[in-house]
């Protein structure tokens, strides 16, 4: 970093202000390098038109994706202590959260939302992997018992959208705590007989994958998600063997039974409106 850099440019940019138009028009795909359109990318949920690869959107993307007609009601989210073991790496952990407060404009890791779905009240609760890689601490699992009581509040169903790197390391022992929280959490929606679908999508790993994501009474999960526990490297040096190809991608985890359907982007929200329609019959009828 030079002066230049540092200095001038960020000034620059000040005395011009914020553009309106977006900086980069043409989006490179990840998987298949190409480049596409980003009014294109937009229209199509931000699945490569190339590869139908599926791109990491935001939280209000994939609520305005979900909810009937985009329309949904976020709820406020109760407040954690913040920065409990008052941790620092490279950076203060307040200087990383209101970074990533500042870029997100999110609180945390989580949004939660309720609306309708294929007409039928449902409470979604949104991890967002822009906000500290996802990472689960205190507010997290906060925001995971707030969608739960608010989802037997309304006697609706809970959708949860994952995507996260794991702990949030910067919380230590309080973020694994957030585990068995987030496991009674489930436990909530369950006692009071209502849905519990998770979706799983890029990238779904450790402490959230080794808690409420595997107790959905439906597991769906995006195309060529990665969903684990520990990264792949990791298991290859402790098994010492190379692992299958697709190893921790949807489709490997469905075949091999973890998950229930993978579903493409576009017709997600059918299916989840299919799916609570499905469960919410059986349950009249048992009532
Ligand atoms: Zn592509």
């Amino acid at each position: 970093m030079s002066w230049l850099t540092e200095f001038v440019r960020p000034k620059i940019r000040t005395l011009l202000g914020r553009r309106e138009v977006p900086e980069n028009l043409w989006v490179q795909c990840p998987s298949c390098q190409q480049m596409i359109f980003h009014t294109e990318l937009e229209k199509n949920r931000k699945i490569c038109t190339h590869c139908g690869h599926h791109m990491r959107p935001t939280v209000a993307e994939r609520l305005a994706w979900t909810f009937d007609d985009a329309k949904y009601t976020r709820i406020e989210l109760p407040k954690v202590p913040v920065d409990p073991l008052r941790f620092r790496d490279v950076k203060r952990y307040t200087d990383r959260l209101k970074e990533a407060r500042d870029k997100t404009q999110l609180d945390d890791a989580i949004a939660v939302a309720h609306g309708t779905l294929g007409g039928q009240r449902t409470v979604v609760a949104v991890m967002a992997f822009e906000f500290i890689g996802g990472s689960m601490g205190a507010a997290v699992g906060e925001g995971i018992l707030a969608a739960a009581k608010l989802a037997v509040l309304q006697d609706a169903p809970l959708v949860v959208f994952t995507a996260s790197g794991g702990a949030r390391m910067q919380e230590g022992a309080v973020s694994l705590m957030q585990m068995p929280r987030t496991v009674i959490a489930t436990r909530l929606v369950k006692e009071a007989g209502l849905p519990f679908i998770t979706v799983l999508t890029d990238p779904t790993t450790g402490g959230v994958t080794a808690s409420f994501t595997m107790l959905g009474d439906i597991q769906i999960a995006e195309p060529g998600a990665e969903i684990g526990f520990a990264g792949a490297r990791v298991i290859e040096q402790t098994v010492r063997e190379k692992l299958p190809d697709g190893f921790q991608r949807s489709e490997y985890l469905l075949l091999h039974g973890v998950l229930d359907m993978v579903v493409k982007r576009t017709e997600l929200a059918a299916v989840l409106a299919r799916v609570i329609g499905l469960l919410r019959v059986k349950e009249k009828q048992a009532a």
